[in-house]
């Protein structure tokens, strides 16, 4: 586990003060933490390099509605080649989320690992801005609270009956 809580010492974010969420003029929403996902990649690149790993697997995805930069398919590419050029490397950033939105993403997670590895999910993983569990709409305990359009997209496309629908 690396601490890397420097990042909240040089940005002013929902995410790394606290202020409400809202909109900014750029049009991202102040959840925004500019540089995260570069330098998240960039450390495990790192590691990566230490241990002679080659592939490097991140999380982002495009279809998020949020719009975040650091999340898209054009920059993930461009820091691929930085990263291989600066340590003369031939790492691959593989991103198996970038082109399926959340409902795809719990498919491929039942299809992995059953509905034992969703529930893990559900149950051990936060989608929440606030750091809150709360209690999912189909009644069970999950990671969603109330306010946030990440956390509801989040218990409705993990809710069994909705896996369902994509198979
Ligand atoms: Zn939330």
């Amino acid at each position: 586990m690396l601490d890397l809580s420097v990042l909240g010492e040089i940005s002013e974010t929902a995410l790394t003060r606290d202020v409400e969420i809202a909109a900014t003029e750029s049009g991202l929403p102040n959840t925004f933490v500019p540089g995260r996902n570069i330098i998240f990649l960039t450390f495990a690149a790192a590691v990566a390099y230490r241990r002679g790993l080659k592939h490097v697997v991140t999380g982002v995805c495009e279809t998020d509605f949020s719009g975040y930069p650091d999340c898209r398919d054009d920059t993930v590419k461009a820091l691929q080649v930085a990263l291989n050029l600066g340590m003369e490397s031939r790492f691959v950033l593989e991103t198996p989320l970038m082109w399926i939105d959340k409902a795809q993403t719990w498919t491929l997670a039942e299809e992995l690992g059953g509905m034992a590895l969703v529930n893990l999910i559900r149950t051990s993983t936060l989608t929440c801005y606030d750091g809150e569990v709360g209690t999912s709409t189909s009644g069970d305990e999950a990671a969603a609270c109330a306010r946030h359009a990440s956390c509801a997209r989040r218990d409705i496309d993990s809710s069994p009956s909705e896996l369902q629908r994509f198979r």
